[in-house]
C-alpha cells in the first residue's frame, strides 16, 4: 500500500481547541507521518484569532481562515467585520473567510444568520478571498443567498465544509462554482446521500478534511478526531468511486491548492 506516501491535504481542522493543549506536537508529528502535508485552520469567531496564530507559527504547513460561525453570531460586534479584514490583510497565511453559513439544525435565528453571514460575503469578494460554507439544514436558504450574489457579479469562490446534504443540493452549489469537502461523516456507512454524492463529484471539485476534534470517521467514531484520520476519509472516497488511494489524495490536494493557495 502506498497509502502513507500520498500528499494530503486536512482543508478544516479545529486544533486551536482545549482538548489538544496536552498533545498538539503529537497530534503533528502523526499527522506528518500520515502523508499530511498542508491543513486549513477555520476560526468560529475573532477571539480565537491570536491562539490560531500561535499554532501557524508552531507548525509551518498550517494556514488558517478567520471568520463568525453561524452558531457564534452573539460573539457579531459592531467592530467584527473590520476585526476580520485587518487580521486577513495582516497575514498572508490567512487564506479564507469563515467558517461562516447557516445553520437551522440547531438553531432558529435565520434573520440574525443572514445579518452575520452577508458582511463576511462581502467582504471576502472585495477580498478576493474563499468562503469556507458551514450549512445544516439550511441549503435552500444558503442557495438563494449565493444566488443573488452571483446574480450580481459579486459571489465569492469557496468551499462546501462538512458535505452532508443530497446529490440535488451538491448540483446547484456546484454551479454557483464551490468546492465540496468531505470530512468523517463519509465513512458512515448509512450516510447513504453523501456516498452518492462523493460518487458523482467532479474529480477537479471536491476537498478532504476531519473537522477535527469533531466528527471521527470509522474506524475512530466518537472519540477525538485528529488531521492524521483524513486519510480514513481519503480511504473511502476512493472505495466509493473505485479509485487508488493515491489518485483521490492527489485530486484532493490539487484541489486544496487551488482554492486557498495552500503549500
Ligand atoms: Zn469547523
Amino acid at each position: 500500500m502506498s497509502d502513507h506516501i500520498s500528499s494530503i491535504i486536512d482543508s478544516h481542522c479545529h486544533i486551536v481547541f482545549s482538548n489538544f493543549d496536552e498533545d498538539r506536537e503529537k497530534v503533528a508529528e502523526r499527522w506528518r507521518s500520515q502523508g499530511v502535508k498542508a491543513l486549513l485552520h477555520a476560526c468560529v469567531e475573532p477571539s480565537e484569532i491570536p491562539a490560531i496564530k500561535s499554532i501557524a507559527d508552531q507548525f509551518e504547513e498550517m494556514r488558517y481562515s478567520v471568520g463568525v460561525h453561524p452558531l457564534d453570531v452573539h460573539h457579531w460586534k459592531e467592530e467584527t467585520l473590520d476585526i476580520l479584514k485587518k487580521a486577513a490583510l495582516d497575514d498572508k497565511r490567512v487564506v479564507a473567510i469563515g467558517e461562516l453559513g447557516l445553520d437551522l439544525f440547531k438553531a432558529e435565528n435565520l434573520n440574525e444568520q443572514l445579518a452575520v453571514l452577508i458582511p463576511q460575503l462581502k467582504l471576502a469578494f472585495e477580498l478576493n478571498l474563499p468562503v469556507i460554507v458551514h450549512c445544516r439544514d439550511a441549503a435552500k436558504e444558503m442557495i438563494e443567498v449565493f444566488s443573488k450574489l452571483a446574480k450580481n457579479d459579486c459571489c465569492p469562490k469557496g468551499v462546501m465544509h462538512c458535505w452532508s446534504g443530497n446529490l440535488k443540493e451538491m448540483r446547484e452549489f456546484l454551479n454557483l462554482g464551490f468546492y465540496i469537502s468531505f470530512s468523517g461523516n463519509v465513512t458512515f456507512k448509512n450516510a447513504v446521500e453523501i456516498h452518492e454524492c462523493a460518487k458523482e463529484v467532479p474529480h477537479n471539485r471536491f476537498l478532504v478534511e476531519t473537522d477535527s476534534p469533531f466528527l471521527s470517521p470509522v474506524p475512530h467514531r466518537g472519540k477525538r478526531n485528529e488531521p492524521s484520520f483524513v486519510k480514513h476519509v481519503v480511504k473511502k472516497i476512493s472505495e466509493l468511486r473505485s479509485q487508488s488511494f493515491s489518485e483521490i489524495a492527489e485530486s484532493s490536494t490539487k484541489n486544496a491548492r487551488e482554492l486557498f493557495g495552500l503549500p
